[in-house]
């Protein structure tokens, strides 16, 4: 695909190396085109929308930061009086899904709108300066969970939220990560293809508040799934089908020190123990998916039947 094909156009002010204009511009370049657009505040929507121009080759309208899944309601229901069967994406960052956003998610999923929501997970609020979000994990630095004598990052594991959606019972629910391309696009099609309240959570990492060269992204990415802090799963009415793990996990530590915002797990001593900490949330996610753990010699992988749901840190 060419650059002027692409359905998020170059031009835009995202930052160098940014993991969630990636994300989006591949979700968005799956539909064909064929999809109209609710984007909550944040990175995306401040990066692709500087008024009056706009990076979106598709419908878009910008919601406030927590009602994107509302928003799609309205505009889902306007569809149908029309008698249009477009599918209807709202998307948002994590604030704007697992904190700000998270009553008009689970109002949508609630009543079984026909909406697919897409949370670009960056784990903090980039766009307003790296804060601490309801999905950042256990131990990061950011500018709210400073490391000093009385912090040492964020000191709450991230929220589960994937549990907290098929709690709802969505249709489709998956997590994808963008360095598995071919992965994310799949998930996008089935997610786009099904009817009813869907769930696809995308982890994208952001070098500005994860603190990596831009070049990393993709890396990172790949660490995240490769570390089991990340597995890549789906769900299809609640039941848990392919799950995607390393076939040779590799520790936590090879994912934490490729990022600044672990850096303290490195030079402090209480870094020791926060570090072990973090392995056993690691290996107790790939327990609950049933695929290997660090330092398991035999594993099974691709499960099929209920299991927990996805975790990064925590
Ligand atoms: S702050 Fe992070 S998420 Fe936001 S545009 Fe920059 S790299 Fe992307």
């Amino acid at each position: 695909m060419s650059a002027s094909e692409h359905l998020i156009q170059p031009g835009h002010r995202a930052c160098a190396g940014c993991g969630l204009l990636v994300g989006a511009r591949l979700a968005a370049d799956t539909s064909d085109g064929k999809i109209a657009v609710v984007n909550a505040t944040g990175c995306l929507e401040v990066t692709t929308t500087a008024y009056p121009q706009s990076a979106w080759r598709v419908p878009w309208i910008h919601s406030v930061f927590g009602n994107a899944a509302a928003v799609a309601t309205g505009v889902r229901a306007g569809l149908r009086v029309q008698g249009k069967d477009v599918p209807v994406v709202a998307q948002a960052g994590d604030g704007g899904t697992a904190d700000i956003g998270l009553q008009a998610l689970s109002g949508m999923l609630e009543r079984r709108d026909d909406v697919l929501f897409v949370c670009y997970d960056n784990e903090g609020y980039m766009n307003t300066g790296v804060q601490r979000s309801g999905l950042t994990p256990f131990d990061a630095a950011t500018t709210t969970t400073p490391v000093g004598e009385w912090s040492f990052g964020n000191p709450l594991p991230k929220k589960d939220l994937v549990s907290i959606v098929l709690a709802h019972s969505p249709a489709y629910v998956a997590t994808a990560t963008i360095a598995y391309h071919k992965d994310l696009e799949r998930k996008m099609q089935r997610a786009l293809a099904t009817k009813g309240p869907r769930y696809l959570h995308i982890l994208v990492p952001c070098p500005l508040g994860w603190k990596f060269e831009p070049r990393s992204t993709i890396g990172v990415s790949r660490l995240a799934v490769m570390s089991n802090l990340f597995p890549l799963a789906e769900w299809r009415d609640g039941v848990l089908g392919r799950v995607k793990g390393p076939a040779v996990p590799v520790s936590v530590d090879e994912y934490l020190k490729a990022q600044g915002r672990f850096s303290h797990l490195f030079r402090d001593e209480r870094g020791v123990d926060a570090r072990a900490t973090i392995q056993n949330m690691a290996d107790e996610t790939a327990r609950r998916f049933g695929i290997r753990a660090y330092g398991d010699v035999v594993g099974v992988e691709s499960p099929a039947g209920h299991a927990g749901a996805a975790s990064s840190n925590g």
